[in-house]
């Protein structure tokens, strides 16, 4: 690893280990090694021993913790789910990277989940919370009222759904079925 200030590196690129140097802006460990979260520039920092990028396209939107997202669910497995990020939710501007997410079932709601799917279907458009970002990766919650799912498809016939009393419930109209999720406050229908 001989990388210096002024050298161009890419998301996820290895800048150097943890014991040597400490991940500062547009950086981050993992597992020991520093990495870019961002395209751009290095710049060491030899007497605080850290390392930053500095982005080379002027204030790329990035992430950041706390930031709420809209995405589309690719995958439901045991206790997890695997989101696309489509875009941020107050900043109209594409992303700068492709984000692809986690949540874990104990991330979903507050209090007991006993299946995903009783959350999350695949296709299912989500708003969500970032708690946590690894470059190009992040973890996601949807535990306020506001996160959740926004817009849903009937997993038979893939008609929109609309919400019923219960607020963990969805009905398909075209086949008289109700499904559950963890439904936003603000699902669209
Ligand atoms: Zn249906």
């Amino acid at each position: 690893m001989k990388v210096k200030s002024g050298d161009f590196v890419m998301p996820g690129d290895i800048l150097g280990v943890t014991e040597q140097f400490l991940p500062d802006e547009w950086t981050y460990d993992d597992d020991g090694y520093v990495k870019s979260a961002i395209p751009g520039e290095v710049s060491i920092d030899n007497k605080n021993k850290t390392i930053s990028v500095l982005p080379s396209r002027g204030n790329p939107n990035l992430l950041k913790l706390g930031d709420t997202v809209y995405g589309q669910v690719r995958d439901v497995r045991g206790q997890r789910a695997m989101i696309d990020i489509e875009s941020s939710k107050y900043n109209e501007r594409g992303l700068a990277l492709p984000y692809m997410a986690a949540i874990h079932i104990s991330q979903v709601k507050n209090g007991y989940l006993e299946k995903m799917t009783d959350a999350f279907r695949i296709g299912d458009i989500i708003e969500a919370k970032v708690t946590k970002i690894m470059g190009d990766n992040l973890d996601l919650n949807t535990s306020d009222k506001e996160c959740g799912v926004v817009k849903a498809m009937c997993t038979r016939c893939r008609a929109f759904m609309v919400p019923t009393e219960k607020k963990n419930e969805l009905y398909c109209e075209v086949c008289d079925r109700k499904e559950r999720r963890k439904i936003s406050s603000e699902y669209d229908f």
